[in-house]
Order: structure tokens, then C-alpha cells, then sequence
């Protein structure tokens, strides 16, 4: 009789083992698709920039929930993920990136969102060569541009890139998402127009800029970086680029650097003062902005810069 009771108390143990090995492992299963439309109803993406972000929300519209990953103010150059971004990842079946060095930082938020697919979204975007005085020293394997957003043609290329990434993962909306994609690449051609007659009246085209985020803008509407202050993001320039920059600023008659919120003004101030240029604000990723706005206001300040 003692020893019965024994063997039932140790079956009723092994079996609440079992059930709680059950439940643990629906709790941990991996973040595929199923679970991660399940808790919201929306297909769970992300991206690491708000560019990408706001495109992608664009085309999703009611049937997504887009998280960006790179904080307001922050820089994609020298941004690391806090613990608390890669918890927040948990759930993400879709993350779209640049890639070619911009946002590699990416890597472990997904590896911690098991399930996640990356996706860079340059596929048949022509990618701009960086001319041998604009390479980054500290990335000597960064030899193209990732500054690709940065033009409404190649995000219309984006766009599709990312309608084709929604429609693979929720082909039930692949209609709502085409008819997105279409009206949003008509706003595209509407912006590009737009920036073409805001840049018709200016007298200069060309341009000094705090790090080198323009040369696709620049290629695509005829205008010219004549030199960049910072080659590599957060690394002050050598007194010889610091020269050349001088000369430059003088044989193109320069008036005006462009600068960004994301980047500090404190090392640009000595060259700024020398030369009595003004400082300019461009933003490459929109802190509080849409895409179509942040290059509305990109146009609108160089255009005022240069006229
Ligand atoms: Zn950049």
C-alpha cells in the first residue's frame, strides 16, 4: 500500500513534467509566420531605418505592424542595438535592411528573433561606385555607396522589392498590397517632379557635405560633391583633408556645408568659421518624417542653399 502510493505520487510528478514540457515548448516555438500574424492579426516587419520603415508601411498599410529599429537621432554608422531593441524583436517575421555596411548591426536582433528573414531591399538598384578618395579607411571592404534610399526612383525600386517580400509572406493581402504599391509609386514620380523644379532655379551645383550620404541625389539631379568633411562617420579628417577641403570650398566658390542632425557640428566648427560658410541641415532618415516629406525638405534646403 506504501509503496503503491509512492509509484502514483512519482507517475502524477512525471506526468506534470510532461505537460509542462508541452506548454514550454508551444510557449518558445519559433517565430514563424502563423505566430507572429496570430497575437495582433498583422504580419509583424521591420527595418532598421525609418526610410525603409515608413515604405513599408506604406505598402502594408492596415495588414502590417512596421517597428524601426534605429532610434530618433541616432546614426546608422555607429548605432549598436540595446538589449531591450533585440527583446522587442521577438515576434518579427519580416526585417528589411540596406545591407553593403550600413546596417549590420542588424545581424544580432535577428538572430535573437528566430524565425526573422532579412531582407536587404537593393535588388536591382544600380549600386554607385565610391570614388577612391571617399572610402571609409576603418571599411576597406566598403567599396559602394549604401546611401541608395536617397533618390524616389530607387524607392520605387525599394517599393516593389518590398511588396514582393509582403506578398510572399501574406499572399492572402497580395492584392491589397500591388494596389498600395501603385499609388505610392505615383507619389514617388510626383516627388521626383517636384525636386526637379525645386532644383531648376538654383545658380551653384556644387556641394560640401558633413559625411557622405548624397551622392545618389547628387548623380540624379545634376548636382556635385565636390568634398566630404567626414570620409569616415565619426572620425575627424587628417589636416590634409581638412586642406584639400579648403581648396575645394574656394575653386567651386562654395558658401555652405551640409550637415545632418545625426552627426555632431562640434568638429565641423573651425572649417565652418575659416571659410564663413553657412551650415545647412539635410536629414538622410527622416527622424520624425515620412519619406516623401524628409525629401520634400531635403529639397527645398538645398535648393534654398544654392540659389
Ligand atoms: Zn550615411
Amino acid at each position: 500500500m506504501k509503496k503503491n502510493s509512492w509509484l502514483i505520487g512519482l507517475a502524477a510528478v512525471v506526468v506534470l513534467i510532461a505537460a509542462y514540457l508541452i506548454i514550454i515548448n508551444f510557449a518558445h516555438k519559433p517565430n514563424d509566420l502563423s505566430q507572429a500574424t496570430a497575437e495582433t492579426g498583422k504580419l509583424r516587419i521591420a527595418a532598421s531605418i525609418n526610410p525603409i520603415a515608413d515604405m513599408a508601411a506604406q505598402i502594408g498599410g492596415q495588414f502590417v505592424k512596421v517597428d524601426v529599429i534605429l532610434p530618433p537621432g541616432a546614426s546608422p554608422h555607429t548605432f549598436e542595438p540595446t538589449p531591450q531593441q533585440i527583446r522587442n524583436m521577438q515576434g518579427v517575421a519580416l526585417v528589411f535592411a540596406i545591407g553593403h555596411g550600413l546596417d549590420d548591426w542588424i545581424q544580432p536582433i535577428v538572430d535573437n528573433a528566430s524565425g526573422a528573414t532579412v531582407l536587404a531591399v537593393d535588388k536591382d538598384i544600380k549600386m554607385r561606385e565610391l570614388p577612391l578618395n571617399q572610402r571609409d579607411e576603418d571599411e576597406p571592404d566598403q567599396t559602394v555607396d549604401p546611401h541608395y534610399w536617397l533618390t524616389p526612383a530607387n524607392a520605387k525600386t525599394i517599393s516593389q522589392n518590398i511588396t514582393d517580400a509582403l506578398s510572399q509572406a501574406d499572399p492572402a493581402h497580395k492584392d491589397a498590397y500591388a494596389s498600395n504599391l501603385a499609388s505610392y509609386q505615383k507619389q514617388l514620380d510626383d516627388l521626383d517632379a517636384y525636386i526637379k523644379n525645386k532644383l531648376s532655379g538654383i545658380t551653384s551645383r556644387e556641394m560640401i557635405t558633413h559625411h557622405n550620404a548624397w551622392g545618389y541625389f547628387a548623380d540624379a539631379y545634376g548636382l556635385q560633391i565636390v568634398g566630404t568633411f567626414e570620409i569616415s562617420p565619426g572620425r575627424e579628417p587628417t589636416p590634409q583633408q581638412i586642406a584639400d577641403l579648403h581648396s575645394k570650398a574656394k575653386e567651386f566658390n562654395v558658401k555652405t556645408i551640409f550637415s545632418e542632425p545625426q552627426l555632431s557640428d562640434a568638429s565641423l566648427r573651425p572649417f565652418v568659421q575659416d571659410l564663413s560658410l553657412n551650415v545647412k541641415i539635410l536629414d538622410p532618415v527622416g527622424t520624425n518624417m515620412g519619406y516623401i516629406d524628409m525629401m520634400r525638405y531635403n529639397a527645398d534646403t538645398i535648393s534654398k542653399a544654392l540659389r
